[in-house]
């Protein structure tokens, strides 16, 4: 029996979950809000109670070094020895990385090489990486990476129609991202449907404030929606998803604005906030809807005709599919959504059972038993993968 952190640094947060592996069994878990300014939030569940505690925490080394100091007062471990290991989510591995790593010196200095593929999450992510290091030197960190279940894309998914130098010089090709939740929730769909996950094809809609689709061909991943950045795909909370790229200078001359304002445009202020106006957060939007708001409903609909246009078509990329599964925020809980993407794929023979899909945040199949195609709900769950994948590299 092993314990293992996994840990998702963000840029003034880092989410932290201690398990008991290979049990999967939950010890605690918490997150550290508000890094670096004033009354930082520190909260921890453990046995049934949640503690918060507000204090000023002015980075990410002290952020780690009260969560691993409260694990020791709160007689969750008794010596920072017991902590077999660290895993860490890692947003973007490149194109070198494909798989889970042990993080040394020369790994962290290739992460800071490809900076500018992540610009806003992979440096958070290394922060926590070097907050962990300097704490637990003794103890491996180990690199979850969301792009890493993608690389087994064929070359015809990745590339982009563009000239082959922009890839060869720059890298700019499709990566891909959610990949360890994708993995998850395939390999458990699989499992669920007593197969081996080489035995099933499975498309997975994660879909969150962030949101993609993934073709995952006999358990590898063939395509998905995100590509170079996460703002390419369906739209999403804030993210336009797929437009034509002409627009953006279009835009720049009537707004006069620089492209770097337009992109700003099209992560901070599209998808369901640019379409209702209202909100980005699919719970206002559904409510808006059921009260008659034309452009709340607009924002839903555009979103779930672009998830179910994807599924249609990786389930002819892929020559069929055993299953679709819905995850995430609004995968897992918005039942209007759910019902709102199948409906649209009846003509592949996909039918949802309405009474199953009245459903939140738990393991069920939703399809009716004459559905051409499994559909599922199943809840995501990253830190799982995480810790699975530090143990097998301790
Ligand atoms: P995530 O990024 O996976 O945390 O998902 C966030 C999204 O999930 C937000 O748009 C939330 O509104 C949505 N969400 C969470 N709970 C519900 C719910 N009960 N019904 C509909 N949407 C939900």
């Amino acid at each position: 029996m092993k314990k293992i952190m996994a840990v998702n640094a963000g840029s003034s947060s880092l989410k932290f979950q201690l398990l008991e592996m290979p049990e999967e069994k939950l010890i605690t878990s918490g997150i550290v809000e508000r890094i670096g300014l004033k009354n930082s939030v520190f909260s921890i569940k453990f046995n049934g109670t949640e503690i918060e505690e507000t204090f000023d925490i002015e980075n990410h080394s002290v952020a780690v070094s009260i969560l691993l100091n409260k694990l020791l007062e709160m007689k969750i471990i008794k010596s920072f020895d017991e902590i077999s290991g660290v895993g860490h989510r890692v947003v973007h591995g490149g194109d070198k990385i494909a798989e889970s790593i042990v993080i040394e010196d020369e790994d962290i200095e290739y992460l800071e090489s490809i900076i500018d593929l992540a610009p806003l999450h992979n440096p958070p992510n290394l922060i926590g990486i070097r907050a962990f290091k300097e704490i637990l030197p003794n103890v491996k960190q180990v690199g979850v990476f969301d792009t890493a279940f993608h690389h087994s894309m064929p070359e015809e998914s990745f590339l982009y129609a563009i000239p082959y130098e922009w890839y060869e010089k720059y890298k700019v090709r499709k990566y891909g991202f959610h990949g360890t939740s994708h993995k998850y929730v395939s390999h458990r769909c699989a499992e669920i449907m007593g197969k081996k996950p080489e035995e099933c094809n499975v498309i997975v809609a994660h879909i969150g404030n962030g949101a993609s689709i993934c073709a995952v061909k006999q358990g590898h991943s063939v395509d998905t929606t995100m590509g170079f950045t996460p703002l390419e795909g369906i739209p999403m909370g804030t993210r336009s998803g797929n437009i034509d790229p002409a627009i953006i200078e279009f835009m720049m001359n009537k707004k006069n604005k620089s492209a770097k304002e337009i992109t700003n445009y099209l992560n901070k202020q599209s998808g369901y906030l640019g379409v209702s106006g209202l909100s980005s957060d699919s719970r206002d939007l559904v409510n808006a809807a059921e009260q008659g708001n034309h452009r709340a409903k607009l924002a839903i609909d555009i979103q779930a005709k672009r998830i179910a246009d994807y599924i249609a078509s990786y389930y002819v990329y892929m020559g069929g599919a055993d299953a679709i599964v819905f995850t995430a925020g609004i995968g897992e809980n918005a039942t209007s959504t759910r019902e709102n993407v199948i409906d649209r794929l009846s003509v592949l023979g996909a039918k949802i059972d309405r009474e199953r899909n009245n459903c939140r945040r738990v393991e069920a199949l939703i399809s009716t038993d004459d559905s051409k195609i499994k559909v599922y709900v199943i809840p995501t769950n990253e830190e799982v993968m995480i810790a699975r994948d530090t143990l097998s590299l301790l």
